[in-house]
């Protein structure tokens, strides 16, 4: 295995020779499965081939957008091993529309431009309620709307007894813009058994994300890595996206997530590791490699890597920061301690200290 500074000089080191005939494959989008585990296994190769992607693709600007979350509720019928946030009806909690139009109000004061919302499964939620979000919201702000995961959406029908393209057809009449493409963990469902038995399968999940690129909803793509997936599971999960978005080119962004193991049954269950800098390296990495040419631009979390990890990503084919946030529960809950918000110049001092320049962008990556 490589050391973290080898692995930092490899990508920054300019492709010749080695690795040639294969960087110009991927470069004509001519990638296969093969090609991506050969990558895997020799990352000095795949670090400068996707450090190069990355500069050809989007140059030395970094984006992000000023953005607030808000986890509407904490209540959840789900049992997702991974989840440190879900709680029951009896100790859980479920902001009234008031409170987050108070939240929206405070964020868009502060120069938000999405408001990004998603929640537990809360057993007493059908369509209704979630378009009362929507419509409340657009009713009193112009702003866009990421809301709503895959997951969401399928509690919705359920609930309501609908199908999930009449669901998502009601959501964005009452002002959905945008959709998290979360709820994918890993899209193998031999793996899903085993971290997440009662979520949507990963047939499931693609046909929610393709009705919503077909009815003009873009979505982002994400993947939770480091439990008990394998790399083959990885490079099956970004083929997966690789292929949707061939088809659709309805995602705007694919976030790799490391998986956070604190106060969960899957953290317990891997003794409390968490993945390494190394395999968060590799990953983003693979996801601009596979993605190239399809989907330009792969985030770094920095709630998930920590400011200075993120920075990190830069220099292994990441060129997205994500956004302020503002609040954040989820990844708290499962031991992150990067804060729940990062301010504009935090960001930009981050990016301009990985010798980046930053630019503020829209959900739909729209410079601003
Ligand atoms: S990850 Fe989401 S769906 Fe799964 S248990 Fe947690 S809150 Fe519920």
């Amino acid at each position: 295995m490589v050391s973290v500074k080898a692995a930092e000089a490899a990508a920054d080191v300019c492709l010749k020779g080695e690795g040639e005939g294969l960087y110009e494959k991927i470069r004509k989008r001519d990638i296969t499965r093969n090609d991506a585990m050969l990558l895997a296994e020799n990352p000095r190769l795949l670090f400068r081939i996707a450090n190069e992607l990355r500069k050809e693709t989007c140059g030395d600007v970094v984006t992000y957008v000023v953005n607030r979350n808000i986890n509407f509720t904490n209540i959840c019928v789900g049992s997702c091993k991974f989840c440190a946030f879900r709680r029951r009806a009896s100790e859980g909690y479920l902001l009234s529309i008031q409170e987050i139009l108070d939240k929206v109000e405070e964020a868009v004061r502060r120069g938000a431009v999405e408001i990004c919302i998603q929640g537990g499964l809360h057993p007493d939620f059908h369509v209704e309620n979630y378009c009362e979000i929507l419509e409340r919201i657009k009713e009193n702000f112009d702003v866009h709307i990421h809301a709503f995961s895959p997951m969401e959406v399928y509690h919705a029908a359920i609930n309501s007894k609908l199908c999930v393209e009449d669901v998502l057809m009601e959501l964005k009449a009452a002002g959905l813009d945008s959709m998290p493409g979360t709820a994918a963990e890993i899209l193998v469902d031999e793996v899903r058994h085993e971290i997440c038995p009662k979520k949507l399968r990963t047939e499931e999940w693609i046909k929610i994300i393709k009705t919503a690129h077909r009815l003009g909803i873009p979505t982002t793509a994400t993947m939770m890595f480091g439990h008990i997936e394998t790399v083959e599971h990885r490079i099956e999960h970004l083929f997966l996206i690789r292929e949707i978005q061939e088809e659709t080119k309805g995602f705007t962004e694919f976030i790799p997530l490391p998986f956070m193991p604190k106060n969960n049954e899957l953290g317990r269950m891997v003794g409390g590791r968490a993945p390494s800098f190394f395999e968060c390296a590799v990953v983003h990495a693979l996801a601009r490699v596979v993605l190239h040419g399809l989907c330009d631009n792969i985030q770094a979390s920095w709630v998930k890597l920590t400011p200075e990890g993120a920075k990190k990503m830069l220099n292994f084919g990441a060129n997205d920061l994500g956004g302020t946030l503002m609040e954040e529960n989820i990844s708290k809950a499962a031991g992150a301690t990067s804060g729940e918000y990062m301010s504009p110049e935090a960001l930009e001092c981050l990016i301009r200290e990985a010798g980046r320049i930053p630019r503020k962008r829209n959900t739909l990556y729209e410079l601003l």
